[in-house]
């Protein structure tokens, strides 16, 4: 039997998205217009968010959060080992030094953790909502008011996850979204930035554009002319095209049924894989509790070790049978550039490396279909047993 290859994730596009796009197509802006402020509406709904920045990827906003808090040289941001390297980058932007903090049994950053990597230097901390679960942003904020620095949560997987019934997107002081095709929902590229705080919202706005304001009342001379405008500090363009927020407002009204879909997968999923877990052969993600996941991934931990087998065995008899598999993720300090930059090694935080050991994650998107999760399942009863 002939196979298509099976994704580790991929967006889910329909007519509407299309008609969406085309809209803008023929309308008079295709960037700096109206569509992005009403994305940003939608967001905000979403969110329950007071302020919404729409920008250009999640690095681009977890690159405005640092620099809307004013890290500098010699500030110190706390932040997890797990995760994709832009959400350790964005401090180095503002040149700024990422310290890690290890994790705790589901991938989050270990509260614990933090806590010993506090000192005078901190300004912050940017937890990562690995695989779509909200981070222990409770624990984390009491750390956060007990020292006086901001938390920022990269929320780059959980659009649409829950945390003690309140959406993600505005419990923590600066929440940073992704909109990349793998992720909840997609502009293509794109990402946004939300906060109940008005100063941080207007320097994030300022951020997104060169540093420019146009508007009058932020403008320090206010008669210059229609003309006007002023660059008031150094900024970038990491603005979201009309085009990219149509496509977001319609990917966002199907959110919910987004998350649905996922969940139902990973449900089958855990079922499934039940007696291998009894047997220690497999370590299964699991929702806390007062939380619900926005499933971004299956991360599934496989007791190698224990099975006789290797992470590369597992990828190669995968891809034989068509279906292909990630791993997330590389643990950021064993990356070479980390490694040089702030001497970083093997045996710094054991349960991220042996997280990062045991790892790999399944297909699983809103289009995976029951039978497609049935091969995959198959498959790794098939990997475990017989290979
Ligand atoms: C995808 C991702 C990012 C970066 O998102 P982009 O929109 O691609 O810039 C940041 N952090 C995490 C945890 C991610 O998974």
């Amino acid at each position: 039997m002939i196979h298509t290859l099976l994704p580790y994730s991929k967006q889910t596009i329909d007519r509407a998205d299309i008609d969406s796009v085309i809209r803008v197509l023929k309308s008079p802006y295709l960037t700096q217009g109206p569509t992005i402020e009403l994305f940003e509406e939608k967001l905000k709904e979403k969110t329950s968010a007071k302020y919404v920045v729409a920008v250009n990827s999640a690095t681009a906003a977890l690159h405005a959060a640092c620099f809307a808090i004013g890290i500098d040289e010699g500030d110190e941001i706390i932040t997890s080992p797990l995760s994709f390297a832009a959400s350790a980058n964005c401090v180095v932007y503002c040149r700024g030094k990422p310290v890690f903090a290890d994790i705790d049994k589901d991938g989050l950053i270990d509260p614990n953790e933090v806590k010993k990597k506090i000192n005078k230097k901190t300004k912050a901390i940017v937890t990562v909502d690995y695989a779509g679960q909200p981070s222990r942003i409770n624990e984390l904020k009491i750390l956060c008011k007990q020292h006086g620095i901001y938390l920022i949560q990269d929320a780059a997987h959980s659009l649409g996850a829950t945390y003690y019934h309140k959406p993600i997107g505005s419990l923590s002081d600066i929440t940073c979204f992704s909109f990349h095709p793998v992720k909840t929902i997609t502009t293509g590229e794109g990402g946004a930035i939300t906060t109940n705080d008005r100063s941080i919202y207007e320097k994030i706005l300022k951020f997104r554009s060169h540093g420019i304001i146009k508007s009058k009342q932020y403008l320090y001379k206010k008669n210059e002319g229609p003309w006007y405008y002023e660059m008031q500090t150094l900024g970038y363009n990491y603005r979201l095209t009309d085009i990219q927020a149509a496509l977001g407002i319609s990917q966002l009204s199907k959110v919910e049924d987004f998350v649905k879909k996922r969940f139902s997968i990973a449900r089958i999923y855990n079922t499934s894989f039940k007696d291998l877990e009894k047997k220690e052969k497999l370590i299964l993600p699991k929702e806390r509790s007062k939380t619900t996941s926005a499933w971004h991934l299956y991360p599934l931990r496989v007791n190698f070790s224990y099975i006789g087998k290797t992470k590369k065995d597992m990828f190669i008899y995968f891809h034989k049978q068509g279906i292909n598999l990630q791993v997330h993720y590389i643990p950021i300090h064993l990356h070479p550039y980390y490694k040089k930059k702030l001497h970083t090694k093997i045996g710094d935080y054991p349960k991220t490396e042996m997280f990062y050991e045991q790892e790999i994650s399944l297909p699983l998107y809103p289009t995976l279909k029951d039978k497609e999760a049935e091969r995959v399942i198959k498959t790794v009863y098939n990997f475990i047993n017989n290979s």
